[in-house]
């Protein structure tokens, strides 16, 4: 039996707050009667907001994952070439699945410790001067490795290029946490999920779909069903949807974004950026690497840690959670066990990232990992002095 809250400070599924809970606490209604319409079609057109788009955002009953493949059906047919980044393991995920899919990915190799490198796209799309590839997909932030790449640089080489392909961006982790602007950033698909930023237990997931895109898809992609965007469009325009929508998500999707936009998506960046430079100041503190080399790149929603050598990032894990009820994020794929990741992303205060990196610090002491004292007092210090 163990008493107080545990700390869940994994980069997603992220802590779900008591009003968005209260929120969904209610009977489960018929989604095809009024109410349901009325709250829905509210939900639809707010979320546009959190996107900053005036595109079309849909809503699947899925996770993540559903709307990685969502983005692709609907817009790429079997054979199609697509260029994917190598920022970490998702952007690896996501190539894999276009594979299986039985697309034709050009997956650019990065060394997971910096970001989707604009140039090199704009060489890769000078190549094709047939413009064989049809869509760029980046990951915005890569929760596997704590890197935000430079979304309005790969628009900026495409548009140099003239290079027509679709650009498609996974924001998963950073939606509702960093900034993203999808309308003034030219990404034709948005690609998010319900439990990071958004402050959702998982369950949803989303895909924001500019005129172009939307005009790709109906006039081919490849063979789908569930995913099609199409049969969205008719029953969205009055709050329903093709098959039944997960209800009660959407009433706390519907709280979720009241408080995103009542305390201002501006200010919700500048709490994790804040919170970011925090957590990285302790890992200086305690005189270990961050992951990320490039400091243009730190992501705001999660810090990757390497661990010094010769020493387990999970068995270290496995002492936190053991001795303080924290979980942190595993390493994941090439960097399994030589980085755990710090989640500062979604319901977050000053005091949850102190307890955080309270338990962080203990944690190191007590497995034993080579580490400097004061990492947490520096994040005290620079929480102290900034607001
Ligand atoms: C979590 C995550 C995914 C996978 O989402 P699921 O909801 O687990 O399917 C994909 N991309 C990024 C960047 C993520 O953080």
């Amino acid at each position: 039996m163990k008493s107080g809250r545990h700390f869940l400070q994994i980069p997603g599924p992220t802590n779900t707050p008591d009003r968005v809970f209260r929120a969904m606490h209610r009977a489960v209604m018929d989604h095809r009667g009024p109410e349901f319409g009325v709250m829905a079609k509210g939900v639809l057109d707010d979320l546009k907001a959190i996107f900053k788009t005036q595109n079309r955002v849909f809503i699947f009953p899925a996770s993540g994952t559903g709307a990685w493949e969502a983005a692709l059906v609907n817009t790429l047919a079997p054979g199609d070439p697509v260029l994917m980044y190598e920022t970490g393991q998702f952007a690896t995920l996501w190539k894999k699945m276009a594979e299986r899919l039985g697309f034709e990915p050009i997956f650019m190799q990065g060394d997971w410790r910096h970001g989707a490198n604009a140039e090199a796209i704009g060489a890769q799309l000078k190549a094709d001067t047939s413009h064989a590839i049809k869509a760029v997909c980046v990951v915005h932030n890569d929760t596997s490795t704590g890197i935000t790449s430079d979304i309005p640089a790969i628009r900026r080489v495409m548009d140099e290029m003239g290079h027509p392909a679709l650009l498609m961006v996974d924001t998963i982790s950073s939606l509702g946490s960093i900034d993203f602007r999808t309308d003034e950033w030219g990404v034709d698909v948005v690609v998010a999920g319900s439990q990071k930023g958004l402050l959702l237990p998982p369950g949803l997931s989303f895909n924001a779909v500019s005129d172009k895109a939307m005009a790709v898809a109906d006039a081919g992609g490849t063979k789908r069903s569930y995913w099609d965007w199409h049969d969205m469009t008719g029953p969205n325009d009055s709050g329903y949807f093709p098959y039944t929508p997960a209800t009660t998500l959407l009433y706390g999707l519907r709280e979720a974004i009241d408080m995103l936009l009542e305390e201002g998506l501006e200010n919700v960046f500048a709490r994790h950026a804040r919170h970011g430079e925090a957590t990285r100041a302790a890992v200086r503190g305690w005189g270990l690497d961050i992951l990320c080399q490039d400091p243009a790149l730190y992501s705001n929603a999660l810090t990757a840690v390497v661990m010094p050598d010769g020493t387990g990032a999970d068995a270290l894990r496995q002492t936190i959670l053991d001795g303080f009820d924290m979980s942190l994020g595993t390493g994941l794929n090439k960097i399994a066990d030589r980085v755990f990741r710090i989640g500062h992303l979604g319901d977050f205060n000053d005091l949850t990232l102190m307890g955080t990196l309270c338990g962080v610090e203990m944690g190191l002491q007590r497995a034993g990992v080579a580490h400097d004292k004061g990492g947490a007092q520096a994040a005290m210090d620079f929480l102290a002095a900034s607001r």
